[in-house]
C-alpha cells in the first residue's frame, strides 16, 4: 500500500482533487523551510518527474494559494516564494544571501479594540541570517 504523504492528506481533507503534480509540488514546499520559488521547485522535481513543466508548477502553486493552503510571499527583490507554514510567523529577508527565514511571532501582537476584522497579519523584517553573520 502506497504511503499517504502529508500533502495528499491535506488535499483530501480540503476536498481538493488529488493529482500527481499537486501532491509533488505541495510535498516539496512542505518539506522545505526555504520558501521556494516556482523555479526552484521545478528544478528540484524535474528529474524525478520528467512530465512536470514550469507552467504546471505555477498553476499548482496559484491554486493552492487560492485554497488557502499556501502563502505567497512577495520578496523585496521581486521573487515570488511559497510557504506551507500557515500559523502566524514572521519572515526575515537576509540582506546578504537573499534567503527568507522564519521567526516566531506572538499571536497576541495586535491589541486592537476597533471593529476591524483582521484576517491575516504579515510580519516582515530585514537583516542578516545566522549563516551570513560574520562574528
Ligand atoms: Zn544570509
Ligand atoms: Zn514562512
Amino acid at each position: 500500500m502506497a504511503e499517504v504523504t502529508e500533502a495528499e492528506r491535506i488535499l483530501r481533507n480540503s476536498g481538493i482533487r488529488i493529482t500527481r503534480p499537486r501532491v509533488e509540488v505541495y510535498d516539496y514546499i512542505l518539506s522545505k523551510r526555504t520558501h521556494p520559488t516556482c523555479e526552484e521547485i521545478y528544478d528540484n522535481l524535474k528529474d524525478v518527474s520528467p512530465s512536470l513543466s514550469l507552467a504546471t508548477v505555477y498553476n499548482v502553486t496559484e491554486r493552492l494559494v487560492d485554497e488557502h493552503l499556501l502563502l505567497r510571499l512577495n520578496s523585496p527583490n521581486g521573487e515570488r516564494r511559497f510557504d506551507g507554514t500557515l500559523k502566524m510567523h514572521g519572515h526575515l529577508y537576509c540582506e546578504v544571501c537573499g534567503n527568507v527565514y522564519d521567526f516566531d511571532v506572538r499571536d497576541d501582537l495586535v491589541s486592537d479594540e476597533s471593529d476591524l476584522v483582521i484576517k491575516n497579519i504579515i510580519v516582515t523584517a530585514s537583516g542578516i541570517c545566522s549563516d551570513c553573520r560574520c562574528d
